[in-house]
């Protein structure tokens, strides 16, 4: 007879328990970490991501040196940027600086500013406080004078310019649009005209004469132009030449242009002869004013003959 075969053990019932029981867990080489600092974000699985992935910049959101060079936008109309919280598990990683976001135009309003009240005007200078003054308090009164109504339309007061001890000063009747953009009496080519017609008869522009206008604020007509000055605005003024007058203790005066001439002499004035003003009895010389030279340069010969009367005058 076969011998019977060897009884088989009873099969248990598979369950949760059993297999832990029977089945020994594999350790499972686990692939070593590379260092964090080399581990790009994006090379994790996406479920171990604590926080949502950050939003990939724009490239307007990486650099703001060119925004800065910008001019500035009108509105925005780019939604608020939303920002990803921080990853804690990974190192910081240097971030491109914030875009500035432009201000709207509503924010840049000056409306406020132009609702402010207007700062009070300083009480107009006496004529016997400017009958006192030195040369510097004198530039100080002028440059804020509230004397006449041109104080309410200049752009700025001008101061005469030259030497404080002259021989001659020399006199306009007003500042020109140029003259009060350059903030210098008689400007630019005129100017330059000027210094070379002082220079002609032997004099040093620098240490000889000063040159002044008879109003340091300048008159303009509604449209914008150049006017001449108004017999209030003359009176309002004349403390300050005055002044000027005492301080450089000049002994020739020479007036340049109609206005300028008759201006100072409140009356009748004429090219050709020698006029006395003041108390002092101060010479006076009217010739043209370098701005009608140059449009005219064949009066140039006429003003060289009254640049002569003035010397001769002057002793200059
Ligand atoms: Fe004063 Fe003369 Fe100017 Fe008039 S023009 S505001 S008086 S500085």
């Amino acid at each position: 007879m076969p011998p019977e075969p060897a009884p088989r053990p009873a099969q248990r019932p598979f369950t949760a328990a059993a297999a832990a029981a029977t089945v020994t867990p594999v350790a499972q080489p686990r692939p070593s970490a590379p260092a964090l600092s080399s581990v790009p974000s994006m090379a994790q699985p996406v479920s171990q991501q604590p926080s949502a992935p950050r939003t990939p910049a724009s490239p307007e959101q990486e650099s703001t040196a060119w925004f800065d060079e910008a001019p500035m936008p009108v509105v925005s109309t780019r939604p608020p940027l939303k920002t990803a919280a921080p990853n804690m598990n990974q190192p910081a990683r240097p971030q491109p600086p914030a875009a500035r976001t432009p201000a709207p135009v509503e924010e840049e309003s000056t409306a406020w500013f132009d609702d402010a009240p207007a700062p009070a005007r300083p009480a107009p200078v006496s004529d016997e406080a400017i009958a006192v003054m030195d040369w510097d308090a004198l530039k100080t009164a002028v440059a804020t004078c509230t004397r006449c109504a041109l104080c309410e339309t200049r752009r700025n007061a001008v101061n005469g310019r030259g030497a404080h001890n002259a021989k001659w000063i020399a006199i306009g009747a007003a500042p020109s649009r140029l003259d009060e953009k350059d903030n210098q009496t008689v400007a630019g080519e005129a100017g330059q005209l000027l210094h070379n017609m002082l220079k002609a008869v032997e004099l040093k522009p620098e240490d000889d004469v000063y040159i002044t206008s008879l109003v340091k604020c300048r008159p303009s007509t509604p449209d914008g132009a150049d006017r001449a000055p108004t017999v209030d605005e003359l009176s309002a003024c004349r403390p300050y030449l005055e002044r000027e007058l005492v301080l450089t203790g000049a002994a020739m005066a020479m007036t340049f242009g109609q206005h300028a001439a008759r201006g100072l002499m409140l009356g009748p004035a004429a090219r050709g002869k020698v006029m006395r003003y003041g108390e002092a009895q101060l010479p006076v010389v009217a010739t043209y004013h370098p701005d009608d030279l140059l449009r005219k340069p064949e009066d140039k010969a006429k003003a060289w003959a009254d640049l002569c009367l003035a010397k001769a005058a002057g002793h200059g």
